[in-house]
């Protein structure tokens, strides 16, 4: 089975009847930690690999037995995404602590609607901008990632003239990447993705772009113009207790990255796919929900989620780096964060 779990019991998950039967034990797990924690694993593979064996009890699960049901949130929003509006209007004449995230993962033009009005009426709107939901002055939750998941795979390259010609290389040099190497603040560089082979991103100015890093800080952003470096760079405030050693700055740091679909060829545990050789992030989705996500600096609305990975993809540092974009400003913001 391509899914790994650490608890107890395993269930089948091989066929429709078998994701049936999961749905059968949610009335159960709402009292039952243990058992929930455990479907978590499970439902998270079922979205992964199989979202449509769960489409037939998506409105049995939102009306019946949403209590029990805990997934990762990117799970949530490929199970729950597209429900009826009569779901929606089940939710919002209850409103509660969860809703706002299950109306965000529904996402339709209804759900989002209601959730922004209950937002906008209480603290919501922080909590909705960690799972990279946007709530404006008014109208609808604004979703600021894309729906399309793709796995980032690492493979090597042979020589420099490889890594040049990648479409998606890791570890460039940094006069590639930034106007100025000598005044950046920028100092490594983990991936660079082709805009144009990223589905549901925001149209880009350049053909790049670049998931930089800083030592002087847990997150950096830079104007891109058409030549796609980065410029006009600025830096949070705070400095990363971080002294690693950058010793993979050399032909062993290069690689580049393939894009593969989610499905069952994929390992899933503990809510991602990282567990799967040679995977070390995710392209698409939204945001890993634990740590605050950066607004434009010059717009202020919640930038756009475009890929995280962890500091493996290229050995440097420790935790995740994300990705993000304002598509209206023409701004980057590589953020980076321990494990926490
Ligand atoms: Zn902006």
């Amino acid at each position: 089975m391509p899914f790994e779990t650490h608890r107890r019991p395993v269930f089948p998950v091989d066929s429709p009847a078998d994701v049936t039967a999961l749905v059968e034990l949610l009335g159960q797990a709402a009292t039952d930690r243990e058992l929930s924690e455990t479907l978590y694993d499970h439902f998270d593979y079922v979205a992964g690999a199989h979202p449509e064996w769960f489409r037939p009890h998506q409105e049995r699960v939102i009306l019946e037995l949403l209590s029990g049901f805990s997934v990762p949130f990117g799970a949530m929003c490929v199970l729950l995404r597209g429900a009826p509006d009569h779901c929606v209007e089940h939710l919002a004449a209850r409103p509660a602590r969860y809703v706002l995230e299950v109306l965000a993962a529904i996402g339709t033009e209804a759900a989002l609607t209601v959730a922004a009005d209950l937002a906008r009426g209480q603290r919501g709107a922080s909590d909705l901008e960690y799972v990279g939901f946007w709530t404006p002055p008014a109208g609808p939750l604004q979703q600021r990632f894309s729906s399309h998941q793709l796995a980032v795979e690492r493979r090597p390259v042979a020589d420099l003239a490889e890594l040049l010609a990648a479409e998606h290389p890791v570890g460039l040099p940094l006069d590639r990447v930034v106007r100025d190497p000598e005044t950046t603040p920028v100092n490594w560089h983990y991936l660079s993705l082709r805009a144009a082979a990223l589905p549901g991103v925001p149209a880009w100015p350049a053909e790049h772009l670049h998931l930089l890093d800083t030592h002087l800080s847990w997150g950096v952003t830079g104007a891109v113009g058409e030549d796609g470096r980065w410029h006009d760079e600025s830096v949070e405030a705070g400095t990363p207790d971080d002294d690693d050693e950058r010793d993979n700055d050399g032909p062993d740091g290069r690689a580049m990255v393939v894009l593969r679909p989610y499905d069952d060829t994929l390992t899933y545990c503990n809510g991602h796919i990282m567990s799967t050789p040679d995977v070390f992030g995710t392209v698409g989705g939204p945001p890993i929900g634990v740590y605050s996500n950066p607004s434009c600096r010059s717009c202020h609305r919640l930038m756009f989620h475009v890929a995280t990975v962890t500091n493996h993809l290229r050995g440097d540092g420790d935790g995740f780096r994300s990705l993000y974009i304002c598509e209206t400003c023409h701004l980057t913001t590589s953020a980076a964060s321990n494990w926490n």
